[in-house]
This record gives structure tokens, C-alpha cells and sequence, in this order.
């Protein structure tokens, strides 16, 4: 087999990022209203390159807030659908405060702590 050169090789990539920047143009969202508020806007924090995943919208930077995915299961009318949701930072903290959502670090430091004696 022939070998190919480094200036080929670089050649080559860049032809590759062109057509993946080509064929995966972004479909998804810049924004998503807050599902609890109703109000207000958790907003994409960087500038699209277009060759992101558009099953991974949670894995993007959300300004003020996150995305986040939910899949119903069995035993729910929506069973096998997915939604992409957003949540405004605000909302979370008060849903903290409230008791209504878990936060995580907070549980792991308790269970941490946790003596059963
Ligand atoms: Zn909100």
C-alpha cells in the first residue's frame, strides 16, 4: 500500500470537515422556553458550528439554564416517545428550595455522611 504523505493527509481532513459541516447543517433548537415558568429563555451559549448531534441537544452550553432529555416508557401514553425540554436556572433553584426536584450533589454529600449505627 502506498503511503500518503502528511500534506495529503491534512488535505484530506479538511475536505472531510467541509462535507461533515455540509451534511449536518444544525436542525435543532437555539432556544427553549422554561417548561416550568413559561417565561423564560435558556438559549444555546456558543455559535453553531453545524456538526453537532442532534440526539445530544443536553450535551450543548445552555445560557441561564439547561436542556435536558426525557423518554416516556412502558405504562405511559407517551411510551417510546422523547422530548427535549429546557429548564431556566431560576426555576431549578426554586424547585430545589421547594423540595420538588433532588439536587444531586447535595444527596451524594448526605449519603456520604450517612452512619447507620
Ligand atoms: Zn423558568
Amino acid at each position: 500500500m502506498k503511503k500518503i504523505t502528511k500534506a495529503e493527509a491534512t488535505r484530506a481532513k479538511k475536505l472531510l470537515d467541509r462535507y461533515n459541516k455540509q451534511t449536518n447543517a444544525w436542525l435543532g433548537r437555539d432556544s427553549y422556553t422554561c417548561i416550568c415558568c413559561k417565561e423564560k429563555e435558556v438559549k444555546l451559549l456558543m455559535p453553531h458550528d453545524g456538526i453537532r448531534d442532534l440526539r445530544e441537544q443536553q450535551q450543548e452550553m445552555w445560557r441561564d439554564g439547561t436542556v435536558f432529555k426525557v423518554f416516556f416508557g412502558y405504562g405511559s401514553k407517551l411510551d417510546m416517545d422523547g422530548f427535549f425540554m429546557g429548564l431556566c436556572d431560576d426555576c431549578a433553584l426554586e424547585l430545589e428550595e421547594k423540595r420538588i426536584v433532588v439536587n444531586i450533589g447535595e444527596l451524594i454529600k448526605r449519603a456520604r455522611k450517612y452512619d447507620p449505627k
